[in-house]
């Protein structure tokens, strides 16, 4: 039975037509490669960036004119994480994690760097946004990578960054590193680096990891790495709001848009196993106890498509939206979790298997929950746009089309 998405109503036909194409390149070229994928366990694919590169996808929030990307919207980059997730969740992640630096270049980047990496991003060069750390994690004001400024103008940074969605992948490396004294806790105490990951100093080492297979999270080592004056992003000082607003305005969506894919696919697939379990002259499907919890499963989506695209359609139409993009996240990731436990069940001994694939879909939803922050931050920054002094809206400052040398909000 082909169901009808909750979104469909509000797409325009250039939406139909990337979901469309995204949709034909996930299940022929990227879904016979899961199984392959699965086997190698951790490790970095090299086929699928080449894959989704091609499709000119790295460039789906850049801007046609000057830059030759696509400049399709965020609407149309959720169709494009979805369809991809849906198929297999390493592709979904490995481009949405490249999308997170490209957003805060074109917020905060000079006219000139705008001009020398946008069009590289563009036509495919892989990017990584590198802010956790691996002793302060989340709290990126308490991070200790330096950068200390030299005598020639050049900055040289020390330190290590873990969880670095494409470190093995990435061309360009987004460094969010201290560059004001050790114990401040101060916004402008960060600043924001573009660093080329083929300057001396810099290495990556892979991290073992339980799915998301194909795709790399890996340590990102920065042993003396120089970088010139002007590969430091927009200002001095500007570090937490590349790191904190590229996550708000396009982390927690992206990572919402994975929990959908993965989630329609699990719905999929345990209608198929429900409908097709012989049982008592009928199916598994036939119990009413069944039914409810696929309606739960289906419930569950139902709400997430609904409020992550509502989000989405706000950035696209420019419209300060920070509580939105916090619970879209929070309510696609708990909604895929929920589902997975229903499926679980459902499932039976089959979902202890690791060949089912089951397995897969559940490991890779346990991967959503703390990218772009856990369900605890979330919770913790809508308390705050509710009842606290959180003002920011970062989803103003890094929606217009070009905001060059913002000074950090205070908040
Ligand atoms: C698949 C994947 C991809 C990732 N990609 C990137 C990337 O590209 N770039 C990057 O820089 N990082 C990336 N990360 C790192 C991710 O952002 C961090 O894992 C996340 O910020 C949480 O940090 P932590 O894991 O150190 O947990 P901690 O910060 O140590 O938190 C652990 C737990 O403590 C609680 N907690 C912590 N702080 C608070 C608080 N303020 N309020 C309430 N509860 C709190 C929460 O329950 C939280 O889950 C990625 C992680 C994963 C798993």
């Amino acid at each position: 039975m082909q169901m009808v998405s909750e979104i469909e109503p509000y797409l325009s036909e250039a939406h139909r037509r990337v979901r469309a194409q995204a949709r034909t390149v996930a299940r022929e070229e990227i879904a016979p490669l899961t199984r392959q994928l699965e086997e190698a366990g951790t490790h970095t694919n090299t086929v699928l960036p080449v894959l989704l590169a091609k499709q000119g996808w790295t460039g789906v929030l850049i801007p046609d004119e000057p830059y030759g990307g696509m400049g399709a919207g965020h609407v149309a980059k959720m169709l494009l994480i979805q369809e991809l997730s849906y198929c297999n969740g390493a592709a979904g992640t490995i481009l949405q994690a490249s999308l997170i630096p490209a957003l805060a270049l074109q917020a905060l980047g000079s006219p000139e760097q705008r001009s020398q990496w946008l069009p590289q991003i563009a036509s495919g060069l892989w990017t990584t946004i590198a802010v956790t750390e691996p002793d302060t994690g989340s709290d990126i004001l308490g991070m200790t990578s330096t950068a200390h400024p030299t005598s020639d103008g050049s900055w040289v940074l020390n330190g290590h960054k873990c969880f670095i969605g494409n470190s093995h992948i990435a061309g360009l490396h987004l460094v969010v590193a201290r560059t004001g004294t050790p114990a401040r806790r101060d916004k402008d105490a960060l600043s924001a680096f573009l660093v080329e990951a083929d300057r001396p100093g810099v290495t990556v080492k892979q991290a073992p990891s339980t799915g998301l297979h194909g795709f790399s999270a890996g340590t990102l080592v920065l042993d003396n790495a120089r970088v010139p004056a002007a590969n430091l992003l927009g200002e001095e000082g500007q570090g937490w709001t590349a790191a904190y607003g590229a996550s708000m305005v396009c982390g927690r969506l992206n990572l919402a848009a994975v929990a959908l894919g993965l989630h329609q696919r699990l719905l999929d697939d345990t209608i198929t196993f429900l409908t097709t379990r012989p049982r008592r002259g009928g199916h598994l499907s036939d119990n009413a106890v069944v039914r409810k919890r696929v309606a739960e499963i289906r419930s569950g989506l139902m709400n997430a498509e609904l409020a992550v695209y509502h989000a989405s359609a706000l950035l696209d139409q420019r419209v300060p939206c920070d509580p939105a993009l916090l619970n879209a996240k929070l309510t696609a990731k708990r909604a895929a979790e929920a589902a997975a436990q229903h499926a679980a069940d459902l499932f039976g001994g089959y979902a202890t298997r690791t060949d089912h694939p089951f397995a897969r879909l559940d490991r890779d939803i346990r991967h959503i929950a703390a990218p772009a922050g856990p369900d605890d931050i979330q919770l913790h920054h809508l308390g705050e746009a509710t009842l606290g002094s959180e003002r920011v809206q970062w989803s103003a400052l890094f929606t217009r089309p070009e905001t060059p040398h913002e000074p950090a909000p205070a908040h």
